[in-house]
């Protein structure tokens, strides 16, 4: 009994001063890896269109069927998206999702990718279902919100999918001219790539977390740094 004790209060005594290992959470904010599989989002291409085009692949590919999209028609005078049509419906039921990655994998358009943002709780099943609009990455600055009217996109000149035309043989040099300018508005200093190099950076960009995602809250906080 008094060894019993002894041991104790030494082993009390030899770590109360050691520095302590645990996250002082939620003052502190866990620290996660680059590819970590946080909460969905919808990405937009820089001028504010979406890239989502409702192609329903991403609910196919999910195992937990915890996917609803409802694809739309564009119109000449609305469009949302560049391809012919749109996500009008998107939801993810987060009580059903366990975060396995395949609908960012099946996605061609590279709309949906996952954040780093870890922190979802909520006190009525409801609010665990996330539409559009809490899914939908925020306007680029200067962006105008979608619906665009068909001339005001041809009049931007640029190319949505440069992957595919700088992989195409036959691509002309007004291809080209279109792939470089899509380029210089992503980030000025994907000019200096080949059209080779640039399929393998679009490639590898990292596709979890395509939009910046905001400093601060959900992000390491500084003091956690
Ligand atoms: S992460 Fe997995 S479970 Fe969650 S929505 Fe995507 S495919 Fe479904
Ligand atoms: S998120 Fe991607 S896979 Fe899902 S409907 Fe939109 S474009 Fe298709």
């Amino acid at each position: 009994m008094f060894n019993a004790l002894r041991k104790g209060f030494g082993l009390t005594a030899k770590t109360m001063f050691r520095p302590a290992v645990t996250t002082e959470y939620p003052d502190v904010k866990r620290q996660v890896q680059p590819r970590f599989h946080g909460r969905h989002v919808l990405n937009r291409y820089p001028d504010g269109l979406e890239k989502c085009i409702g192609c329903e692949l991403c609910a196919w590919a999910c195992p937990a069927d915890a996917i609803w999209v409802e694809g739309a028609d564009n119109t000449p005078g609305a469009r949302y998206s560049p391809g012919e049509r749109y996500g009008a419906i998107y939801q993810i039921n987060y009580l059903r999702c366990i975060f396995c990655g395949l609908c960012i994998e099946a996605c061609p358009t590279r709309s949906l990718t996952m954040t780093h943002e870890y922190e979802l709780s909520a006190d009525r099943r409801e609010d665990l279902i996330f539409t559009k609009d809490q899914l939908l990455a925020p306007l680029p600055e200067g962006a105008k919100p979608p619906p665009h009217t068909d001339e005001e996109v041809r009049a931007r000149g640029i190319t949505y999918y440069p992957g595919a035309q700088s992989q195409d043989p036959l691509a002309t040099k007004e291809h080209s001219e279109e792939t470089a300018a899509h380029r210089a508005m992503l980030d000025p200093a994907l000019m200096q790539l080949s059209d080779v190099e640039y399929n393998h950076v679009e490639r590898d960009r990292n596709i979890w977390t395509e939009y910046e995602e905001p400093q601060g809250e959900l992000s390491d906080s500084e003091e956690g740094s």
